[in-house]
C-alpha cells in the first residue's frame, strides 16, 4: 500500500474544515471513493459540505445519520454521502442500497465500519479533534503497490 499525503491542515472553525473539503473536491481527479475517519463531532459532515459545494453547488448537505445515504446530483456530478455509523456488516450495506452507487463519487463517514467495501485505491480523510474548535484534517491518496 502506498500512501501519499495530499494536504494536512489545522482548522479553527467548521468553515475552515468546509474549505478543506472544497480544496479536495478541486483535486479529486479519477478517485471515486473518499474514506473518512474521525470521532463523532470531528467534522466529517462539515468536510463533506465543503466538498459537495464545489461540485453540486445547489445541494443541501446534512448528516445521513438516519437516512444512511444522501444523494447530491447535478448535470455533471453524482455524489453518494454515506454515514456508516450503524453499518456493521455486508448485509447492512447491501440493505441500504449502497451497491447501487458503484459509478458515483462516494464519500463515506465511519469508513472503518465498511473496510471490506473500501476500494484499494481511494482518498483517505482523517479528522482529529485537537481542541473545542481546532481540528487536524489530513488528506491522503492511498494506492495498492
Ligand atoms: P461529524 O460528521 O464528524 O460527526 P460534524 O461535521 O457533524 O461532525 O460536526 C462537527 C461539529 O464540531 C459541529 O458542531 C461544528 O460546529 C463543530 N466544530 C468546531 N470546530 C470545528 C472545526 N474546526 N471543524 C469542524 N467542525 C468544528
Ligand atoms: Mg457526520
Amino acid at each position: 500500500m502506498i500512501r501519499q499525503i495530499l494536504f494536512d491542515i489545522i482548522t479553527d472553525s467548521p468553515e475552515e474544515t468546509e474549505s478543506a473539503g472544497e480544496k479536495l473536491a478541486g483535486m479529486i481527479g479519477e478517485n471515486r471513493f473518499v474514506a473518512m475517519y474521525g470521532d463523532l463531532g470531528a467534522g466529517k459532515t462539515a468536510f463533506v459540505r465543503g466538498f459537495v459545494r464545489r461540485l453540486v453547488p445547489d445541494a443541501q448537505v446534512c448528516s445521513p445519520t438516519y437516512s444512511i445515504i444522501n444523494e447530491y446530483t447535478s448535470d455533471k456530478n453524482k455524489i453518494c454521502h454515506i454515514d456508516a455509523y450503524r453499518i456493521s456488516d455486508d448485509d447492512d450495506l447491501y440493505s441500504c442500497g449502497f451497491y447501487d452507487y458503484s459509478d458515483w463519487l462516494i464519500l463515506a463517514e465511519w469508513s472503518e465500519n465498511i473496510a471490506f467495501a473500501v476500494p484499494a485505491d481511494h482518498v483517505e480523510v482523517r479528522i482529529t479533534q485537537l481542541d473545542e474548535n481546532r481540528r487536524d484534517v489530513s488528506v491522503s491518496l492511498v494506492k495498492e503497490d
